[in-house]
């Protein structure tokens, strides 16, 4: 059964995406730790992001890096930090959270819920600006 990233990947769950290519999704987080915090997936149905192939997980990084960049010039932050977790969706994932502080990107804080026309300011802002 595909799972729920595979799902959004596939627009049959809809997301806020910011960029995507044949291999990769990058979309908003549902429930950010911090507004413009970025998923970024491989459409590789792969749980352990250490069980990818050298190549899928290389490219991964590659895509993940154009996100961020992307996310840098979009939004207003001192830069983009990096997590990679795992403990509630089994399929490879990339956080990237804007950040200006140590504190912006605290996972067991309450998770934020921004209204719909927000997320897709964002969405959009990151999109216009990955390359
Ligand atoms: P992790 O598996 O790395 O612990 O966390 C999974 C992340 O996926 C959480 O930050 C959660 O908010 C996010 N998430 C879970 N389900 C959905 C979903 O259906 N849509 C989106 N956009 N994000 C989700």
């Amino acid at each position: 059964m595909a799972t729920i990233f595979t799902k959004i990947a596939n627009g049959e769950i809809p997301s806020y995406r910011v960029a995507d290519d044949e291999r990769h999704y990058a979309f908003l987080d549902i429930n950010p730790v911090a507004p413009g915090h970025v998923l970024v997936i491989p459409r590789t149905e792969e749980d352990y992001i250490f069980n990818l192939s050298e190549d899928d997980y290389d490219k991964l990084w590659a895509f993940a890096r154009r996100v961020a960049v992307a996310m840098k010039k979009a939004i207003p932050c001192k830069r983009v930090a990096v997590a990679v977790l795992g403990m509630e969706v089994p399929h490879t994932h990339i956080h990237l959270v804007p950040i200006n502080n140590e504190g912006d990107m605290n996972f067991r804080a309450p998770k934020l819920s921004l209204p719909t026309e927000e997320m897709q300011q964002i969405a959009d802002a990151i999109a216009a600006e990955f390359i």
